[in-house]
């Protein structure tokens, strides 16, 4: 696909942020290039658009940022998985471990239906971690998750991910 260029080269990465070692992909660069922002949803959007999706799920923060136009495009709700003690409704919590800790995802009850088809939607795949919280997230709250989809895969450690959800097909538009 040569929209995957203008998205890759559109995308900033920072060395040692936030901390020494860290290559950090900075997609922010990526919402200023108008052309490439729209390359990334339509890709998305042409993927989802006829597979009777209900629901859009973006992780805080950055699937915030990619999740809501590609709801509104294929006419499915948006639903934000936010961190805690953010949302002012009642919550569903899920915790997930990280290189260092732990942290969690929530969901409000009530923003998801059982049955509702749902795909989970963040800028970038790592280990997989916040990813598979999103899904037992849904899954709880009875959503059928279809696919996860990222902007950005870490090659070198992607495995990991569909090796713990091998029944989860991703996909990733820049690996
Ligand atoms: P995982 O849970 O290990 O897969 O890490 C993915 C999460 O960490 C996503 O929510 C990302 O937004 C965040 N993340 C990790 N590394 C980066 C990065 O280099 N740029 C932007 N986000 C990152």
């Amino acid at each position: 696909d040569p929209r995957l260029k203008a998205i890759k080269e559109a995308i900033r990465v920072v060395p040692h942020f936030p901390k020494p070692g860290i290559m950090f992909q900075d997609i922010t660069t990526l919402l200023l290039d108008h052309k490439a922002f729209k390359h990334t949803v339509d890709i998305f959007v042409d993927r989802y658009r006829n597979m009777r999706i209900d629901v859009v799920a973006g992780c805080e923060a950055r699937g915030f940022m990619f999740g809501p136009p590609i709801a509104l495009a294929i006419g499915a709700k948006f639903v934000p998985l936010r961190k805690p003690r953010k949302l002012p409704g009642e919550v569903i919590s899920e915790a997930y471990t990280l290189e260092y800790g732990t942290d969690c995802l929530e969901i409000h009850v009530g923003a998801v239906q059982t049955g509702e088809r749902a795909i989970v939607i963040d800028d970038l795949v790592a280990t997989g971690g916040t990813l598979c919280a999103a899904i037992r997230l849904l899954e709880r709250v009875g959503a059928e998750v279809v696919e996860c989809a990222c902007v950005i895969g870490l090659p070198e450690i992607q495995y990991y991910f569909s090796a713990y959800s091998h029944d989860r097909p991703t996909r990733v538009l820049n690996p």
